[in-house]
């Protein structure tokens, strides 16, 4: 399982890349609040995003901004019998039994909304 009380270091090269991504598209516009999806399928833990963005963000137009997560549940659908399914983890099979599955949700890693102060 996830070590909690380790170094965030995935979760720390995500926000990173997260900070990155929006100063290039923002430049330096002081950012107001910062919206990401991610999905519960991800791998990535969305508590260790929030406390490496304080860290990550000092110093940068995203300093003080507040951040939103929204993590998609996942959901699949099987390629077998064609049923949907809600699954909290990648190891779940279709109730026919089946695992030739297509993912649907859940696995989404992106910056849904950027607002910068007024
Ligand atoms: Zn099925």
């Amino acid at each position: 399982m996830h070590d909690r009380g380790g170094v965030h270091l995935h979760e720390m090269a995500i926000t990173q890349s997260v900070v990155h991504a929006v100063c290039d598209r923002m430049g330096d516009a002081q950012i107001r609040r910062i919206c990401l999806e991610i999905g519960t399928l991800s791998g990535v833990v969305a508590d260790s995003v929030r406390f490496c963005f304080d860290l990550i963000t000092e110093g940068t137009p995203l300093e003080g901004a507040s951040l939103e997560i929204i993590q998609p549940t996942g959901r699949a659908r099987c390629r077998d019998c064609g049923a949907e399914f809600a699954l909290n983890d990648l190891l779940v099979l279709c109730e026919c039994g089946s695992a030739n599955r297509e993912l649907l949700a859940g696995e989404e890693l992106k910056i849904r909304e950027v607002e910068v102060m007024a």
